[in-house]
Parts: structure tokens; sequence; C-alpha cells
């Protein structure tokens, strides 16, 4: 058979393989390698560590902006809109960003109504712009049909869905048996079966494990409880064992290195790339911005004109690419022909602003020209008035830009 990489230490708990909890007759999930197999678990243990959890959950459940109150049925709307925003990033970061979007947008038909723009605009920083769009083609697909689906196979084929969301919504809002394993189940799933395997490999027996965990009663909030258990006591550098419902029957904290898990691959960082950004002031303080392409890397977002980021950019080849402005009125006609404005100045802003994506760093350095209230945006661009900045639909790195040639 296949080796999945679990080891069950000396002290390997059953109670964690039983039936409630997938000792189960599909083979690979629970057995030991290299080792005997765990010893037999007595029947029902696994709902035992279940009914653990969820009282530690009625206990300690975090108080979340989007989260149903004890007794309250859950807004599958609010479920799936934080569960997106939260989408890799902290709650800390969603919260007000969640707060300001539920204000302007209260359902998902007045969400569906909206115009992307606005969408974009309120998403801002958040990243993943992609998502932004998704959200709001989910939104109208959903008004269409007149609610959310209330099963995971449905709730795929929406836009921006993918299996964890289906999971997370189907489990917190409809209360169904799924199983969403977000990077705090995941690491928590890990320490309890103590999984050798590494990251990303050991994914499919994490998501396997974790869906034998999840009990007939209270689906939904045990999946709550996976995740507010992952968060605030299960935590990737310090979990504090003596307070987890799963203590006595921990593989990892049995072994008593619980730290250590999951094992992950280590990265390959993303090359740094570099580029130069543009920065044109007109005399009245609007500044020069355009919008990108719809689809890719910050899709649809406005920026102020950059270079290309490449690996091998060249500053010395940067000012080919600032904007090209038309004559100023009143300029020569050779100057007409040449069709550049001669009195922009390019100025190098010391310093360098930084960002990191996914995939890659970013470093750029900031190039700013004044130029006077007459001078008309080039091609596919605007100006954007300095009153207008917080609220016009900027990424961050474009916030960071902006700050260090405005300051
Ligand atoms: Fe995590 Fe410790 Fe609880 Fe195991 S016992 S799940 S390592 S906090």
């Amino acid at each position: 058979m296949e080796d999945h990489g679990i080891r069950h230490g000396a002290a390997a708990p059953s109670p964690l393989v039983d039936e409630g909890w997938g000792g189960g007759s599909e083979g690979g999930g629970t057995r030991a390698p290299h080792t005997s197999p765990p010893a037999p678990s007595p029947q029902g243990a696994g709902e035992k560590s279940a009914a653990a959890l969820l009282s530690w959950f009625d206990r300690h459940r975090r108080a979340l902006a989007w989260r149903a109150a004890p007794g309250e049925v859950a807004d599958p709307y609010r479920v799936w809109l934080s569960e997106i925003m939260l989408q890799q990033t902290t709650v800390t970061a969603v919260t007000p960003y969640y707060r300001r979007f539920l204000a302007r947008f209260p359902s998902v038909t007045e969400l569906a109504k909206a115009d992307i723009e606005d969408v974009l605009k309120l998403w801002a920083g958040l990243g993943y712009y992609a998502r932004a769009r998704n959200l709001h083609a989910c939104a109208k697909a959903v008004a269409a049909r007149g609610a959310f689906p209330d099963r995971e196979e449905e709730l795929l084929e929406l836009p921006g869905i993918g299996p964890y969301t289906a999971a997370a919504v189907a489990a917190i809002a409809f209360d169904r048996k799924a199983s969403p394993v977000d990077g705090n189940v995941e690491r928590v799933v890990a320490r309890l079966f103590a999984i050798e395997q590494e990251l990303p490999d050991a994914k499919p027996m994490i998501r396997k494990l974790a869906a034998q965990m999840v009990p007939a009663r209270r689906p939904g909030d045990f999946a709550q409880a996976m995740m507010d258990l992952g968060a605030t006591v299960c935590t990737p550098k310090a979990p504090t064992c003596g307070q987890c419902p799963f203590a006595g029957s921990c593989a990892a904290c049995l072994r008593g290195d619980a730290e250590t898990f999951p094992r992950k691959k280590k990265k390959p960082e993303g090359r740094l790339r570099r580029g130069a950004a543009f920065v044109a002031i007109r005399a009245d303080g609007h500044v020069l911005v355009r919008r990108r392409a719809a689809t890719g890397l910050l899709g649809g977002m406005t920026e102020v004109p950059t270079t290309t980021w490449i690996a091998d950019f060249d500053v010395a080849r940067a000012l080919a690419d600032a904007p090209q402005f038309a004559p100023a009125r009143g300029a020569s006609k050779r100057e007409t022909s040449r069709k550049v404005s001669p009195e922009v100045s390019w100025q190098r802003i010391p310093g360098v602003v930084t960002h990191v994506f996914t995939h890659f760093p970013l470093e750029l350095i900031v190039l700013r020209a004044h130029l006077p209230k007459s001078a008309a945006a080039p091609d596919g661009m605007r100006w954007l008035a300095r009153q207008d900045i917080a609220e016009a639909a900027l990424p961050s790195v474009m916030r960071k830009v902006l700050a260090h040639a405005l300051r």
C-alpha cells in the first residue's frame, strides 16, 4: 500500500483513529507505515473527542463580525463574504473591510446590483483582486437563482467558490456535514496525527482525516471550532496544549514536539522583480493614473504608470517607459511634432518601494515629475484628484508608491 507518511509515535493516541474519527475501512489514512498498526480503539472515542471540542467551542468561541451568535441562524451571505475575504489574510485585516462591505452591500442582491468599480474600490487593499471580480460574478449568479445553494456540489458551481469555500459555506451556513480545511485546521490535524509527510503533498491526507473527524451532530460548529482552536490554541509557534481539548489524544503533543508540525517543503522564493513607477503631479495636485488590464495580477485596479516588472530591470532605460505627454498649449511646431512635452523632468526619489506578492517580491524605484495644470493626460490615463486617492481602487503597492512620492 501507499505510504502516506503518518506516524503514530510510541504513545500514539487511539481515540483519533477509531470509527468516529476514521480508523475506517479505506485504509491509508490512519495506518502507521513503518511501525505496527495502532492499537484498537474504544468505540465512540472519536465522538467523545468531537464532543470535547464542541464543549470547548461553547466556552471559547471567538466573537467574529460575520459569525452568528449562539442560537442565531447563520446568514449564508455573510458566511460566504467573510470566507472569500479571509482567503490568504487574517481576521484582523479583514474585519474593517467586511464591516464596510456589509454596510454598503447588506445583501447578496445589493452586491449583485453594484457597479464592479465600487466593489473594487471597497476591496482595494485586500489583494487578490480576481477574487473581488469573482465575488461580484458569484453574487449575480446567486441573485439570479434566488438564494445560495446549501450543498457543496452546487456551491462549487458558483464563480470563485472552490472546495474550501464550498465546504465552509455548507457547514457553517447550512450545518451540512462538510469539512473546510484552512491553514489552521491543516495544522491541527497534522499535529493530532503527527503527520510526517510534508506539505503540500500531505494535503489530501489531511483533508481525508479532517473529513473523518466531522461528527454527525453540529458539523457547522465543529468546523468553526477546529478553525478557532487552530487560531487561538494550536498556534503555529507556541501551541498551548494544556488548554486544548485534544491534549490527551494528540500524537504531536504526546511526542512533545507539536510546534514542528506540519512538516513543510521549503518553498523556493520567487525571483525579485524590479521596475520604476512614475508619479506625475499636476500643479493642482492631481496625480496621473491608469487602469490595469482587467485580467492578470491586480486586474482592473488603478495604478500610476510603471515600467514592466522584471528580474533584469535596467534602471538606465526606465525613462523609455515614462508617460508621454502631449505638448502644452502654445508649444512650438517642432515640439508638437515630437509629441513630447519638453518641460517634463523626472526626478528620482531616494529609496525604493518594496512589496511582496504571492509569487515574487517587487522593488520599485519612484520617479516624480511636476506638470502644469494645463497638461493633458496621455491616452488611456487620467488625472486623479488628491482628495479622491483614498477612495480609489489602488492596490497596496500603489498606495506605497504614492506615499513615497507625495510625502
Ligand atoms: Fe495542537 Fe496541542 Fe491541541 Fe495537539 S494538543 S491539537 S498540538 S494544541
